[in-house]
């Protein structure tokens, strides 16, 4: 999706006024990006006609920089489909709140309700997490593993006592949960490969036992065409308040992000982006839009090196990006490619999924980077490409050597993985999180 968007709106960047052929041509290729993308037909149909009816219309008509217009246009259609606002959990009145998980076996659902307790942990709240998948023969050791990770307490049936019906074991856990004073409820729910009958059945009547204040449908991201029909099937079976995507640290590109959310016209609330219970952040549809959008922008930021310093260097970047080989003394190259080329927030600013990070990019401190060189230099060109030899005692050296705390070489090496860690991302082809800047 990202790549052949991103091209095509770069090429219409470049134009003054739009003909209807420039549309036409545009749209075109949104729609092939689109269905490359795995986003369902009906989906695609219904974005590209709204794109283009706007497209021809008098704001693009009347604007400074058409082109610019018709990226907006279609940057704020996206944000349109994936919901607008960014959709928080909603909380019972009296406690306890009851969030139910459904989708399909594999999905990410246990992981999830580990990644949900110890979210809502981190709010004060005391979770208490109820394994219904009695389906699978270690569906519920499963769910104690990822409770005990997550620091959570689990209520699961008692072997041999009622073992077997999930309903009732849900039932009981939110008479437990209200007993123990648990604030929140999460019902992990059984599973199948494929939609059945059965399992829907199952489902929607936990629900009905329990009456959640959410049902969050996981899904997983990568799972293309088949989400349209997947989370149809499961918005008549069980139906559902919200979404949980989950892998979007695979190949995954928002197709099925935008199939979900605009078929079901249920809210993204969740993206789950690893096997870490750390790895999930709240759905912003904003973010992800112009993550979709802002993808292609790596090239730009490439092309722009081009021009600051010379050709070999920034070839040497693009295959640093390439083979995922990505050391402190590139890093240190970076940072000294950025100085020469001025500003440094506005090549951050070009940097994928950075859109929305402004006014962090204003809170950076361009001095950072003499200090990150003064530490970088301090160290052997062993340790630049191995940081993993930095032990106490090299970093305490490295420290003395560049005037720095210890802590500022700790911090270094922290936002030297991050940096790592996104460059990876790019060069799988995939969108990094939050480059090396700190939390959101
Ligand atoms: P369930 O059957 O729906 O309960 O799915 P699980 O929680 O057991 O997850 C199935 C597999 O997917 C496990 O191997 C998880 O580690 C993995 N998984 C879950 N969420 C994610 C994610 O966001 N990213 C990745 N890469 N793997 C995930
Ligand atoms: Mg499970």
């Amino acid at each position: 999706l990202s790549d052949r968007l991103t091209e095509t709106l770069r090429n219409l960047r470049t134009k003054g006024k739009l003909t209807a052929a420039d549309v036409d041509g545009t749209v075109r290729e949104i729609r092939r990006a689109l269905l490359d993308a795995d986003v369902a037909l009906p989906v695609v149909k219904e974005f590209t006609a709204k794109v283009r009816e706007r497209a021809l219309g008098d704001e693009v008509n009347r604007a400074l920089n058409p082109a610019q217009q018709v990226v907006q246009i279609v940057n704020d259609e996206l944000v349109g489909i994936l919901g607008g606002q960014q959709r928080r959990l909603q909380m019972a009145k009296t406690a306890p709140t009851v969030i139910m998980l459904a989708g399909l076996q594999g999905s990410g659902k246990t992981t999830f309700a580990g990644k949900l307790a110890k979210m809502l942990e981190k709010d004060g709240h005391t979770p208490l997490l109820v394994a219904c998948d009695l389906q699978r023969p270690n569906a519920v050791n499963q769910l104690q593993v990822v409770a005990e990770r997550a620091g959570a307490a689990v209520y699961a049936p008692e072997p041999g006592n009622g073992v077997g019906d999930p309903v009732r074991v849900a039932r009981d856990g939110v008479e437990v949960a209200r007993r123990q004073q648990h604030d929140v409820v999460i019902i992990d729910t059984a599973g199948r490969l494929g939609v059945d009958a059965e399992l829907m059945k199952q489902a929607s009547d936990i629900r009905r036992a329990t009456d959640p204040d959410e049902v969050l449908f996981v899904i997983d991201a990568m799972i293309g065409q088949d989400a349209v029909n997947t989370a149809k099937a499961f918005q008549d079976g069980v139906d559902f308040t919200g979404v949980v995507l989950s892998k979007l640290d695979g190949d995954a590109r928002g197709g099925a992000a935008l199939s979900v959310a605009s078929v079901t016209g249920r809210p993204i609330i969740f993206a789950s982006t690893g096997e870490g219970l750390e790895d999930v952040e709240a759905f912003h549809p904003d973010r992800m839009a112009s993550r979709i959008l802002d993808l292609g922008d790596i090239l730009t930021l490439i092309e722009q090196a081009q021009q600051a310093f010379d050709e070999a260097e920034a070839m040497k970047v693009a295959e640093k990006l390439a083979t995922e080989q990505f050391t402190l003394e590139d890093f240190l190259e970076q940072m000294q490619q950025l100085k020469k080329m001025g500003s440094m927030k506005k090549m951050l600013g070009m940097l994928p999924g950075m859109g929305s990070m402004k006014q962090q990019l204003e809170d950076f401190d361009e001095r950072e980077i003499d200090r990150t060189e003064a530490i970088i230099r301090s160290m052997t060109p062993g340790e630049r490409r191995n940081p993993k030899v930095l032990n106490g005692s090299r970093r305490l050296r490295i420290a003395r050597g560049s005037g720095m705390t210890v802590t500022d070489v700790n911090q270094l090496v922290q936002r030297f993985d991050q940096a790592a860690k996104m460059m990876k991302t790019v060069a799988r082809g995939g969108v990094p999180s939050i480059p090396g800047m700190g939390p959101v």
